[in-house]
């Protein structure tokens, strides 16, 4: 066995069906008594649902929280937080609220509980993100990384089917590149391995009956796993590509990473065979890219750069960007390469 280090992402975890009821007690494990609750403009009504839940233990909701974190939102969040005095933040959303919850927790130190409604994985990783004028940073800090998450299944039917399997793919595209990563591990392998399971088979039942609570349960473990193993190591090419459309062109998020992916692991598939094979054994698959495009275009999600606002212009600067500061990749590449993978990637070829 290759000698490995494992640096595990110390949360604790609540899953279950109902879950949010145990928040009172959630909150009081981290010691905490004066909750800000965050959330995204559209899901205000679950904030208050959540304030209303806590009771004496919440100094308000603050739903405010849009994609990327941009700065001015940052700040604004941790004045709010500090003039209410707050002691934590309650996180109710997807990854752009966890990004407000961590944009707070970074400057203060606020324990962070998160209760994920979509499965993008961030409430797992200790990896923030800020953009100022116009510059998506990242960075790692284990301030950020939520001390409770609170899994709840039921807090996520009424996620768009587009957007549950966009967010889906999001997550399964943590697990490959965590199977490839420069310091991937057997911890890490089964993790990515189970987390691109449970979400390949609770997709598929998401899709074909966005109430069952069986396939949503499935999708909310494997984003668990996905975020977990994207918290504990670190990014390839994929995600190198999505942070430059992304931070650019302000792509969707979600769909950037299913349009991506595939092309992703194609260029990859000769240099990680052992990836390749554990997530074909995870997805039932004979080619780990190809599988990926196919389940994608089954589920009904966009598999091209174009229909999702990508302008064929602009591939030659993107694909500079990612050459200016790539970051590890198990196949070196050439800015050829990644100009033809985005050529592929905007056209929706199958890989
Ligand atoms: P999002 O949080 O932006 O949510 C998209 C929209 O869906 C929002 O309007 C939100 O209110 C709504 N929504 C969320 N859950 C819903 C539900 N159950 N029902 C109805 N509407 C719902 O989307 P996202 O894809 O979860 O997050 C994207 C952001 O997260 C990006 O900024 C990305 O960079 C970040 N992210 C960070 C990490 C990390 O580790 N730091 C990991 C993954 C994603």
């Amino acid at each position: 066995m290759k000698s490995f280090v494992y640096q595990a992402t110390p949360s604790r975890v609540v899953f279950a069906a109902g879950a949010v009821e145990h928040l009172p007690r959630e909150i009081e494990w981290l010691g905490a008594r004066r909750a800000l609750v965050l959330s995204t403009p559209q899901q205000e009504a679950l904030a208050t649902n959540i304030s209303q839940r806590l009771g004496q233990l919440s100094v308000g909701i603050y739903p405010r929280a849009v994609m990327h974190v941009p700065i001015e939102v940052a700040r604004k969040a941790r004045d709010e937080a500090a003039r209410l005095g707050a002691d934590c933040v309650v996180a109710a959303g997807g990854g752009s609220t966890v990004g407000l919850g961590k944009a707070i927790a970074l400057e203060s130190g606020l324990p962070i509980l998160a209760i994920p409604t979509t499965y993008a994985g961030s409430e797992m990783t200790p990896i923030y993100g800020l953009t100022e004028a116009g510059l998506k940073k990242t960075g790692r800090d284990r301030r950020v990384l939520p001390r409770v998450v609170i899994y709840d299944p039921l807090l996520t039917i009424d996620l768009p089917v587009a957007m549950s399997i966009t967010s889906g793919f999001n997550a399964i595209a943590h697990a490959a590149e965590a199977l490839y990563a420069e310091n991937a591990n057997p911890i890490t392998g089964m993790m990515a391995e189970e987390g691109i399971r449970a979400l390949t088979h609770g997709m598929t039942e998401v899709a074909n009956n966005p109430g069952d609570l069986d396939g949503r349960s499935d999708c909310l473990y494997g984003a668990w796993l996905c975020g977990a193993v994207l918290g504990s190591t670190s990014m390839a090419l994929h995600h190198k590509l999505c942070h430059v459309l992304g931070g650019t062109w302000n792509l969707p998020h979600a769909e950037t990473h299913t349009a991506i992916l595939p092309h992703a692991l194609a260029c990859n598939y000769a240099a990680a065979p052992e990836a390749m094979a554990r997530i074909e054994r995870a997805m039932k698959t004979s080619n780990a890219a190809g599988g990926i495009f196919d389940l994608a275009k089954q589920l009904g999600a966009s598999v091209s750069l174009r229909e999702i606002g990508m302008k064929q212009d602009d591939l030659d600067r993107a694909a500079s960007l990612v050459m200016e500061a790539p970051y590890y990749n198990p196949r070196p590449t050439t800015r050829a390469t990644i100009r033809g993978l985005l050529d592929d990637a905007f056209f929706g070829r199958r890989p």
